[in-house]
């Protein structure tokens, strides 16, 4: 399928992230509805060619836990990425339109992201990196697949070079500058995991009780030139050098990433020392959640990430097993929001 701009017509906004917009359009010549996301990119015309090759590798990969793509291409500066259209959106969006989601949905949800991130390392050594929500899609056939994974060490370079890539799903050997591994998806599984089952954050408590996190997004960017100087009096690693181009983009697109209530106030540099230093959170109050629900998170939030298990390992948990043969039917929830 040869994707040209001209040929998709917007028909409207599903969303916007820190890198870009996705819209829904349909390809006039075949009719076929997609999501294309358009990013920005300040790259290099050879960078930018080069990030397209690497998406190519998409095309390969074919799982029903991974969202489908249909092809990428150059709308100067923009690189927009075609791919399947989930009618029912993020996890994000539907617990804030639902509220605190079912346990056995959470476990099915558990379920499909384990597969799809054991289907990208086993046949593709791609490892996700951006575990959150957001990225974990549905639709109202009632299947549930993950998106935006990093495929292109190229465009993973240049986004970095305009936002420094610092999520609250992280895990704390990311935070201190270790290497991704399979297992730092793990940990943002377990934070994604726990934020569905009680329909908020699960750090917003740690903050304080009347902490707003709703304009925090998952993904930050420092807000001044001092705060890169905070991040090194946390130990937390340096964030890549970058052009004044760049730095100039972050002050335009900063926002007030100071988390106040209760009288307290909480900086995201203090919310990534929290997860560094202060035990890892957990499914509560205790009681509330099957022991075996409990016990799955606890065993992807595990804070030293060599006693924590592999995606694939996880297939074979309690809970995951259980969660393959229980019968809550996927398809009908969706049709209640
Ligand atoms: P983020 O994932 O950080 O929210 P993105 O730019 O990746 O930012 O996506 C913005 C929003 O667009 C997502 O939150 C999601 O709700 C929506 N979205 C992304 N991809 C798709 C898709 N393939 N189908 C339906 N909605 C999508
Ligand atoms: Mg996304």
């Amino acid at each position: 399928l040869d994707l040209r701009n001209e040929d998709l017509k917007e028909l409207r906004e599903l969303g916007q992230g820190n890198g870009g917009s996705v819209k829904l359009v349909e390809h006039i010549p075949t009719g076929k509805i997609m999501a294309k996301k358009i990013v920005l990119i300040d790259a290099k015309p050879a960078v930018r060619k080069q990030i397209l090759r690497e998406l190519q590798i998409m095309h390969d990969c074919n799982s029903k836990y991974i969202i489908s793509f249909w092809g990428a291409y150059l709308a100067e500066p923009n690189i927009c990425i075609c791919m399947e259209a989930m009618d029912k959106g993020s996890f994000d969006g539907i617990y804030k339109k639902t509220g605190a989601i079912d346990i056995d949905i959470v476990g099915k949800v558990a379920l499909a992201v384990l597969e799809g991130l054991t289907y990208l390392y086993d046949k593709h050594r791609i490892i996700h990196r951006d575990i959150k929500p957001s990225n974990i899609l549905c639709n109202s056939a009632g299947e549930i697949k993950i998106c935006d994974f990093g495929v292109s060490g190229e465009l993973i370079n240049s986004i970095a070079d305009t936002f420094v890539g610092t999520s609250t799903y992280m895990s704390p050997e990311r935070i201190q500058g270790a290497q991704y591994t399979v297992k730092s998806d793990v940990w943002s599984l377990g934070v994604s995991l726990i934020e569905l089952a009680l329909g908020r954050f699960p750090f917003s408590e740690s903050l304080s009780d009347d902490s707003d996190l709703s304009d925090l997004e998952g993904t930050l960017s420092p807000a001044r030139p001092g705060s890169m100087n905070s991040l090194a009096s946390l130990g937390l690693p340096p964030p890549r050098k970058r052009n004044s181009a760049a730095a100039k983009k972050d002050k335009r697109k900063s926002k007030g990433v100071s988390l106040q209530g209760g009288g307290m106030t909480m900086s995201i540099l203090e919310l990534l020392q929290h997860i560094v230093n202060e035990p890892a959170p957990k499914l509560t109050p205790e009681g509330r959640f099957p022991e075996q629900a409990e016990a799955f998170v606890d065993s992807c939030l595990l804070k030293d990430p060599d006693q924590r298990k592999s995606p694939k390992e996880l297939l074979n948990d309690e809970w995951i097993i259980y969660s393959r043969t229980s019968d809550v039917d996927l398809q009908a929830w969706t049709s209640t929001f």
